[in-house]
């Protein structure tokens, strides 16, 4: 496969693959319950960031001198989120099945991930879907994952040195395709391009006015959107 040029289309995954109906964020905070009894968590917003980040940010809260490590989080975390998500499945949005279809038959591309979720969260949440195999490469998607970073700057570039370990020789060029600022910010600092779909809490202009080389309202127009990411992969 050497000399070949694949390109990789890295996805967020909340607010651009799925609607959870808040469960995602419901079965963080009954994690964060489970681990600090009687103890209350204020009501933050959480897209855009990491699930490192935010648990940071709210288990300060609990008061604790000696904060459990993100791992013991995140363990419980992915079961209570597979509960969850069970209970209640979440729903791919328009057009995002047949275009990660799609990229996934495209000859020069490949789906990876550029999401806030940690790892193990991002296998339950892909896998509620039934999209999972649709990134698992050998069984593991390439990606950067919000387990050890407070914000995802660093993710796009970290998916792209995650690609030359695996797959020496073989370049690589990439694209975002994400639902807030902070999905256009990661492709920056990686400088690659970014595809802003409004699906989200951001509108269509809040996405341009911070870079996105392209803004769409949903994944839906499947040919078109295979254009539109070449290009912006250029
Ligand atoms: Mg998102």
């Amino acid at each position: 496969m050497s000399g070949e040029t694949t390109t990789l289309v890295l996805w967020d995954i909340d607010g651009t693959l799925l609607d959870g109906h808040g469960e995602g964020k419901r079965a963080f905070y009954a994690t964060l319950e489970r681990l600090f009894p009687g103890k209350t968590f204020s009501d933050i917003p959480m897209a855009g960031r990491t699930d490192f980040g935010i648990w940071h940010e709210l288990a300060r809260e609990a008061g604790a001198s000696d904060l459990p490590a993100f791992s013991v989080f995140g363990e419980l975390y992915a079961k209570v989120l597979e509960e969850f998500l069970a209970a209640n499945p979440p729903w791919l949005l328009a057009g995002a099945g047949e275009l990660l279809r799609a990229v996934d038959a495209h000859p020069g591309f490949h789906n990876g991930l550029v999401t806030g979720n940690f790892f193990q969260g991002t296998r339950v949440k892909l896998q509620a879907l039934g999209v999972w195999d649709l990134f698992a490469l050998d069984g593991t998607p390439v990606g950067g994952y919000g387990d050890h970073v407070p914000d995802k700057g660093p993710l796009a570039r970290e998916a792209l040195e995650a690609w030359a370990a695996r797959f020496p020789g073989r370049e690589a060029k990439a694209v975002v395709v994400g639902d807030t600022p902070e999905d256009v910010r990661c492709a920056k600092v990686a400088g690659i391009g970014c595809l802003g779909v409004a699906t989200g809490d951001y509108s269509m202009q809040a996405l341009s006015d911070c870079g996105a080389e392209a803004v769409v309202p949903d994944l839906s127009d499947t040919a078109s959107l295979i254009e539109l990411l070449e290009r912006i992969a250029a």
